[in-house]
């Protein structure tokens, strides 16, 4: 088989290195990929993501035998409908599913109308409205954008000038360019985070072992929050009750609900959730595998991923196994001053061949047969072992030897 990846991040380069390691796979294209891929022998495919005709005239060409849809803006753009019309099949879920992570008002009515646990909140699109309702709640409440932000459309306000700001920013000044400015007020809650991300077909739901990432940019879970600065799985705190009751709570009653509404999902539905004294909620959906989750649970899966996907694709039932001991960890290398301002273009001096450790790149390109980097994460070093401690410090081991000067990676993950 030929399979088309697209996307462009460490995700990506997990899922096509991933793919490319099945014996009924020949070749990896990943469109428009990045320039680390290549030595894993992933091919390249200059094109955007966006444009739908043009992946597939590719398909058409190549042969293509199914897409893998890495990234949210294609699916919520229903890039998977679009390829479905042309014959070519495609892993991700459709447009009227994918706004399980495109809109949060709709995945609030959603957990609302299903009963399942979330925070309590309203949804707003008049500004005066929202502040009234600010001066009802307690500090610190989140306020969330409703659609796609890249990450930024979360202010949690520890004070009531920095929630009527965002109310601000959102419903006055559209900072993110919405056609219909709409929020989310909700409650903020305390707890520990995990992830805990599914394959969804038809009738069979395949869970993955949980994850955690770190989103801050800092130690300690510091500063402004990134794309994901590291990762860990499985999680100590998510026990074997938490995980049963996180799925029996919350992802198999999400599936049920998205199919009586009509919205079927298939692809990779991912929870975003926190262990309250109240038990597991969800703080976030997506319609994806997450970055960098993905890159340590594509190294726990022992299933074969292209008959995974192709069991789902067939409605044929699978057996998914995954690692059942030690750890996966990684660390994410990221340009110095990300997610602010960064330079890019800085050489990477780093030795991928190493043995001890998983490269997956991101920001990079190449300039004279060399990486350089090319955007705010870089790379990826990930690395197992029988402990949480001994996978650190075969990642840290390793990074310790690199020169890293121009770059930047926290120095805590999985502490
Ligand atoms: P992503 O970029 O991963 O899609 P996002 O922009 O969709 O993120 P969320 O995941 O909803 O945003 O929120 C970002 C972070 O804000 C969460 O990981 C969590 O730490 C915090 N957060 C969001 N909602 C709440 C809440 N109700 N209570 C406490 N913390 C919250």
């Amino acid at each position: 088989r030929k399979l088309l990846v697209i996307g462009s991040g460490g995700r990506e380069h997990a899922i096509s290195k991933k793919l490319l390691q099945s014996p009924l796979v020949e070749a990896v294209y990943c469109l428009p990929g990045n320039a680390g891929m290549i030595i894993d022998g992933i091919q390249l495919v200059d094109g955007n993501e966006s444009d739908q005709e043009f992946i597939v005239s590719f398909c058409q060409d190549n042969e293509i035998s199914w897409v893998f849809v890495g990234p949210e803006v294609p699916l919520i753009d229903g890039l998977v409908d679009f390829l479905g019309t042309k014959g070519i099949k495609a892993f991700g879920p459709k447009k009227n599913a994918a706004i399980i992570e495109g809109s949060k008002d709709f995945a609030k009515q959603l957990m609302v109308k299903y009963d399942i646990p979330t925070a309590n909140y309203e949804t707003f699109t008049n500004r005066d409205d929202a502040i009234h309702y600010l001066s009802t709640q307690e500090l610190p409440i989140v306020i969330k954008a409703d659609g796609l932000a890249a990450g930024k459309g979360v202010v949690i306000a520890e004070t009531i000038e920095e929630a009527i700001q965002a109310v601000d920013d959102n419903l006055l000044n559209n900072i993110f360019d919405s056609e219909e400015p709409k929020i989310v007020i909700e409650e903020f809650l305390v707890g520990k985070e995990f992830s805990l991300l599914s394959f969804v077909g038809k009738s069979f739901v395949y869970p993955m072992v949980a994850a955690k990432d770190h989103k801050a940019i800092f130690d300690g879970d510091k500063g402004p929050n990134t794309g994901g600065m590291g990762v860990y799985s499985p999680v100590p705190y998510v026990t074997d009750s938490v995980y049963q009751e996180s799925l029996s709570k919350i992802v198999y009653p999400t599936v049920d609900a998205m199919k009586k509404e009509g919205r079927d999902f298939q692809g990779i539905l991912y929870t975003g959730l926190i262990l309250t004294k109240d038990g597991p909620k969800v703080i976030e959906y997506n319609a994806r595998f997450g970055d960098p989750e993905t890159q340590v649970l594509l190294e726990r899966l022992e299933t074969d991923l292209v008959e995974v996907i192709e069991s789902i694709f067939d409605d044929k039932s699978t057996k998914v196994s995954w690692k059942d001991t030690g750890f996966d960890l990684g660390v994410v290398v990221s340009a110095k001053g990300y997610p602010n301002s960064y330079e890019k273009g800085k050489p990477l001096n780093i030795d991928a061949t190493n043995k001890a450790v998983n490269i997956f790149f991101a920001g990079v390109a190449s300039k004279n047969d060399s990486l350089i980097s090319n955007g705010g994460r870089v790379f990826m070093a990930e690395s197992s072992g029988a402990t949480l401690e001994k996978a650190r410090g075969k990642v840290y081991g390793w990074l310790s030897e690199q020169q890293l000067t121009d770059f930047y990676y926290r120095t805590d993950i999985g502490k």
